[in-house]
């Protein structure tokens, strides 16, 4: 009997007892390669020395100090840090503890700064279907997971959603990317003069989509044109790179892949890398000063806003990320992970697509390749391919719902940056052995 109200509550959960590397072991001495970092969290892996040896200093100096007391040396120099190796005009950070509260704190900004800029009729947000931007309401609200959203849907703020980018199925046989990417620009645009231009108040959207779709990049020049809509209307875009962010494209930011800078970003997740909870909004100076020379307020803050130890841990992850020069390994292990996936899924029966960027790779599983029909739904093959590779000691990020928030399956890869070929190779041979076994499950 436990008293903790786990995820799942007829599930029985391995204990984890220990983790080092890319590994984590759990209390039975099984252990397992983490080739999802959890949730695209654990960038440096594991127990990393340096780490802990830089969250125990922060601790023996002190443990908290409430920021409407005090700032801390710790929190200036990770804002200094992000600051200097953000996209243009990113010159300022708002630490919080998670991707969801990052996303929340982005649309309360989004929306002071219209107030104090005189415009406050702006109150739209425009988002895409198929995304997932985080669980409070204000995040649920914004992401485009219509079944996540469906029982809380009369507790959730107006927003409006148009098409993901999602090449594989969405793109017509007779169009370029470039031109699937007009005809998205094309739909917002139209969206946005439905609206009002002078009424949207943001535009929100993962770089990279993660967790519902399986690391789904955009097409060429779709977020230029992105850019140029928000630009045109004075609408604010606010990139969600919670998943995608902090190196696990190969770049530090994904934006910086696509040549635009958001007026807001959300990070989370590899910022901290695992070590504490932690995540951050990066915003324009133009925001900064219209509300520091209005208000001098932003109206939104948490008890745990700026933590020393969550700053400590995500100062010294960057630290070592540049240190140890990671974001090339991303990018040459990223190179042979979606090489070694298309070796084993290439041809298979039941494999449609493999797609991403860097260490963040997707596998969309189809009942035919030729019509590219998913599976049912009720054989839930997402859950069944867990379960098998969790039995081979494998942790990946299987999902359904990839097509439409019912139908699909997809497998999400997002390894710690530290792998090398012998990893990844023992990830793809595990993952290759438990699709197999979750297919034939199905019978
Ligand atoms: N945004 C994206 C793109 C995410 O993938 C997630 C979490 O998976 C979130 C926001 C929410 O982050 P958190 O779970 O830390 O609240």
């Amino acid at each position: 009997m436990t008293h903790v109200l786990h995820r799942q509550i007829n599930h029985t959960y391995p204990v984890a007892a220990s983790a080092q590397g890319i590994t984590i072991r759990d209390s039975t001495g099984k252990d397992y390669i983490d080739a999802s970092g959890g949730a695209a969290v654990s960038c440096l892996g594991h127990s990393h020395p340096d780490i802990i040896a830089a969250m125990r200093a922060q601790l023996d100096k002190f443990e908290y100090a409430h920021t409407s007391f005090f700032t801390t040396e710790v929190a200036e120099e990770l804002a200094d840090d992000l600051a200097s190796h953000a996209p243009e005009g990113l010159e300022h950070a708002f630490f919080v503890s998670g991707g969801s509260e990052a996303i929340e704190a982005a649309l309360k900004l989004a929306r002071q700064y219209f107030v104090e800029r005189g415009e406050p009729q702006r109150r739209y947000l425009i988002a895409r279907r198929q995304s997932y931007h985080g669980i409070t309401l204000g995040a649920l609200a914004v992401g485009g997971r219509e079944w996540q959203r469906r029982a809380f849907a009369p507790l959730l703020i107006e927003t409006h959603h148009v098409s993901p980018v999602y090449e594989y199925r969405e793109r017509h046989a007779d169009e370029t990317p470039e031109g699937y990417g007009e005809r998205l620009a094309r739909e917002l645009d139209i969206k946005v003069a439905e609206l009002g231009g002078n009424n949207v108040m943001a535009f929100v959207a993962e770089t990279v989509v993660g967790a519902t779709m399986g690391a789904v990049p955009a097409v060429p020049g779709y977020f230029r044109q992105v850019r140029e809509i928000c630009d045109r209307h004075g609408i604010l875009l606010i990139l969600d790179e919670v998943m995608c962010g902090m190196g696990r494209t190969g770049t530090l930011h994904a934006c910086e892949q696509e040549g635009v800078s958001p007026d807001i970003l959300a990070i989370a997740k590899g910022l901290g890398g695992g070590y504490a909870p932690v995540g951050a909004m990066l915003l324009q100076d133009k925001i900064f000063k219209t509300i520091a020379e209005g208000s001098g307020a932003f109206q939104h803050s948490h008890t745990y806003t700026g933590h020393p130890l969550a700053c400590a841990a995500a100062l010294a992850v960057q630290r070592v990320m540049r240190r140890d020069n990671l974001l090339a390994n991303v990018r040459k292990q990223g190179v042979y992970l979606a090489r070694r996936l298309q070796d084993r899924f290439g041809n298979h029966p039941f494999v449609g697509n493999v797609r991403g960027r860097g260490l963040f790779q997707g596998v969309e599983m189809v009942a035919d390749r030729g019509t590219k029909k998913p599976f049912d739904p009720q054989h839930k093959l997402h859950a069944r391919i867990k379960r098998e590779a969790m039995a081979r000691g494998l942790m990946v990020y299987p999902m359904g719902g990839t097509v439409d928030g019912v139908q699909g399956d997809h497998v999400l890869l997002a390894p710690p940056f530290i792998v090398n070929e012998a990893d990844v190779d023992a990830i793809v041979e595990r993952l290759g052995d438990a699709v197999d076994a979750a297919v034939a499950s199905i019978g």
